[in-house]
């Protein structure tokens, strides 16, 4: 059996700064993660979004804020596409994960499940296949083609907007209006490369002769019709989560999140719970405010286990 002082499960942003700031402090950790990449939502949903509410940095893409939050982490000790299954108490006063890990403590940065893109509810053509995207690891690589987005929330978006300089890109929305930050889509509005097709839900794909896509739009209300021609389709639906392994482990949760008190305390003792995974009145799923929780649940599990040793609160003394 491996055995760690701390287990972090998940590496989100606050997963990864878990890690890092648990390191810091001198504990010996793991990390979990249930997919392939580290880095969650900022990672899968919105990698070249410039964020602006990081204290510190003016403005940093979703992929750079986490290979930071990486490169800020000694051992690397993270294991991915590990889905953690049973969280059980162990005789010795900690817990066993899997069977296979002893951990003193734990610490949950879940999010709000492992996810999955929601998926295009339409037949694809095999020879399509290739040209149907969930995400785009290197957008750049995309240039002048016709690229059609498919969504109408704040990744969808994101992608318009990372798309639009090097391609002509196509908003398809059942709804006329946006759900995302009105300053994006004016943007996109202002583009002489984005247009717009609302309400509108495509309703076939084919494939045509030189083997692009055939996309049947259907106007949402009537039958009208439309045929568009693209190379690309990008799917933003969003994603699903599955956390229904937390009421499993025997979490209080409240509304699928978990409950904790002031120092990040679940209804577990030795369970920690921070980030997107978690509720308390006035809390909002912002990185900012996960990596508050980190600072206090790290500095909490510190006084539990190791009540000998003085928390040195600031790095400069470590
Ligand atoms: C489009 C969009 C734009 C956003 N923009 C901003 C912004 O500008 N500023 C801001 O502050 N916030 C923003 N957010 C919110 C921000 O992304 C979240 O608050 C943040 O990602 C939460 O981090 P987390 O680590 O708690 O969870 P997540 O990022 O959700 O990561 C959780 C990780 O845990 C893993 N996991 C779950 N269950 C298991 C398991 N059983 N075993 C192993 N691994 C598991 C998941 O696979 C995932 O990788 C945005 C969100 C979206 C969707």
């Amino acid at each position: 059996m491996k055995k760690y002082d701390l287990a972090i499960i998940g590496s989100g942003p606050i997963g990864l700064f878990a890690t890092s700031f648990a390191q810091l402090h001198g504990f010996n950790t793991v990390t979990f993660e249930a997919l392939e990449k580290i880095g969650g939502q900022p990672t899968y949903l919105y990698p070249n979004k410039q964020i602006k509410d990081i204290p510190a940095y003016p403005k940093i893409t979703g992929d750079n804020l986490i290979k930071n939050l990486n490169d800020q982490i000694e051992t690397k000790n993270i294991i991915s596409n590990y889905r953690v299954q049973k969280i059980n108490k162990s005789d010795q006063n900690g817990f066993i994960i899997d069977n296979d890990y002893y951990v003193k403590s734990i610490v949950l940065a879940t999010g709000l499940g492992a996810f999955q893109p929601k998926p295009l509810p339409l037949e694809i053509p095999s020879t399509l296949e290739q040209n149907i995207h969930y995400f785009l690891p290197n957008p750049q690589d995309f240039k002048n083609k016709q690229i059609a987005v498919l969504g109408g929330g704040d990744s969808a978006l994101d992608w318009a907007l990372e798309l639009s300089p090097r391609n002509k890109v196509t908003l398809i929305h059942r709804r006329t209006s946006f759900r995302g930050l009105e300053s994006n889509v004016t943007t996109l509005s202002n583009s002489k490369n984005v247009s717009f097709f609302t309400p509108f839900l495509p309703s076939k794909i084919q494939p045509t002769s030189s083997n692009k896509i055939q996309l049947t739009l259907k106007e949402v209300g009537n039958n009208n019709l439309i045929e568009k021609e693209f190379d690309d389709l990008l799917v933003a639906y969003g994603f699903k989560s599955n956390n229904t392994q937390l009421r499993k482990w025997g979490l209080q949760l409240s509304h699928g999140l978990i409950e904790v008190n002031n120092f990040m305390e679940t209804n577990i003792q030795g369970i920690y719970a921070v980030g997107d995974a978690i509720t308390y009145p006035g809390r909002a799923p912002m990185i900012g405010i996960g990596f508050g929780e980190v600072q206090i649940a790290i500095s909490k599990i510190m006084e539990t286990l190791f009540p000998e040793k003085k928390m040195t609160l600031h790095s400069t003394g470590l």
